[in-house]
């Protein structure tokens, strides 16, 4: 009999609810062709939550959020919304989701697909084959930590004041999760940070090397300044295989990493949170781009990196690594028999819709488990 996995689906503003029904095209797919199925649950977040209920994500869909197995995310956001009030605005669905699901680990592989490889700002020998898997800290750190505001000093200037803090339990459950990837990838985890100057790097060190020393010693495990990782990422990125590095410098390095695939349309991303007693973690995967009002409702969308991060789902939170695998090389082979949607549209390649794209990849799935 099939495995049924509960699913929240929460398309969102702008494109999401486009790119979004073309993952629900790969899920038709998989329960006719997998032995899997999936019982869809879905609900609003962001803008068009807020315009339903006055908030950003109601008690219910957060309480659904909690009882499925992963939740699948599009995005949110749009100038419809500029200015409700701030505790309101459609990022704020987002950002409760993190918290109350304790997300504290966020990946963001940096994949170069071969067709696109010449679509990379760096050089195509620079990028060609890269592969990197950054694990960022994504609930700790200088964008949480107190005191934080600003002040008026008694000279009448003004201080702004953030605090960088991290405790050993924050460290060892991000670094854990870097060691398990690296394992199933290339066995390396570079771990940034800059303790040449932070005491929260010093401690940051300490700690991943214990986790590495005690718990993962077949794993190889190399420091790396965070400013020497961001210039090493345009130098030669295909040195590193997963780098596990804090809120902040994770922030950064993701952008700068994500860049050097080309575009946005493509990129996936997994937030995790702890392991339950029963081995299962709360976990939402979203496309890394946002709401693109710019081109909503034009059917222009690439749905690429919603498709990449339901991947993600099935490799991390169902491992159904094999099924995933199958995902990435209909995405590999239908690039690379020059599908384009607008926004990685390349001179010679056949240019087409949101829609058709998602077909195409259905299509191929078919070819390729056939
Ligand atoms: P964006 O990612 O929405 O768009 C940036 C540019 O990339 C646009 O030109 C857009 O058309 C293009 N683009 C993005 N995704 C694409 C895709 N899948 N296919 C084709 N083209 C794509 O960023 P933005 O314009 O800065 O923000 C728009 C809205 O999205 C804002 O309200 C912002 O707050 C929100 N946002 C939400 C998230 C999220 O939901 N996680 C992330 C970033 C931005």
């Amino acid at each position: 009999m099939a495995d049924t996995k509960k699913l929240l689906f929460l398309p969102g503003d702008g494109i999401g609810p486009e790119v979004m029904a073309e993952v629900r095209r790969v899920i038709d797919w998989m329960a006719k062709n997998r032995s899997i199925s999936f019982d869809i649950v879905e609900g609003l977040v962001g803008g068009c939550a807020y315009d339903d209920c006055g908030e950003a994500i109601s008690d219910e869909t957060m309480a659904d959020a909690m009882a499925v197995d992963a939740v699948l995310l599009g995005a949110v956001g749009g100038p419809k919304w500029a200015d409700v009030p701030f505790d309101k605005r459609p990022e704020a669905g987002l950002l409760r989701l993190r918290k109350e699901m304790d997300l504290f680990a966020n990946l963001r592989p940096a994949v170069v697909f071969d067709a696109l490889a010449d679509a990379s700002s760096l050089k195509l020998e620079i990028v060609q084959g890269m592969d990197i898997m950054i694990v960022r800290e994504l609930t700790g750190g200088v964008y949480f930590g107190e005191p934080r505001g600003i002040e008026t000093l008694a000279d009448g200037t003004r201080r702004g004041i953030n605090t960088q803090v991290y405790t050993t339990p924050e460290i060892h459950r991000v670094a854990r999760i870097a060691f398990e990837l690296a394992k199933k990838r290339g066995n390396r985890v570079a771990s940034a940070e800059k303790c040449n100057v932070m005491e929260s790097g010093l401690l940051w060190r300490e700690e991943v090397t214990h986790i590495h020393e005690t718990e993962f010693p077949e794993v190889e495990l190399s420091h790396i300044l965070a400013d020497n990782c961001a210039m090493q990422l345009v130098r030669n990125p295909k040195q590193f295989d997963v780098i596990v590095t804090d809120n902040l410098f994770g922030d950064i390095l993701s952008d700068e990493a994500s860049m050097a695939t080309g575009s946005l349309g493509m990129l996936p991303s997994a937030s995790l949170g702890a392991e339950d007693e029963n081995g299962n973690r709360k976990a939402l995967y979203e496309p890394v781009h946002g709401s693109a009002p710019d081109i909503a409702g034009q059917g222009a969308a690439n749905p690429l990196a919603t498709i990449l991060s339901f991947a993600m789902m099935l490799r991390y939170s169902f491992d159904m690594g094999a099924d995933a695998e199958l995902i990435e090389q209909a995405v590999q082979n239908v690039l690379g028999g020059g599908l384009r949607t607008a926004d990685i549209m390349q001179e010679g390649k056949a240019r087409v819709s949101t829609s058709v794209m998602g077909e195409t990849i259905v299509a191929e799935l078919g070819k390729l488990a056939g």
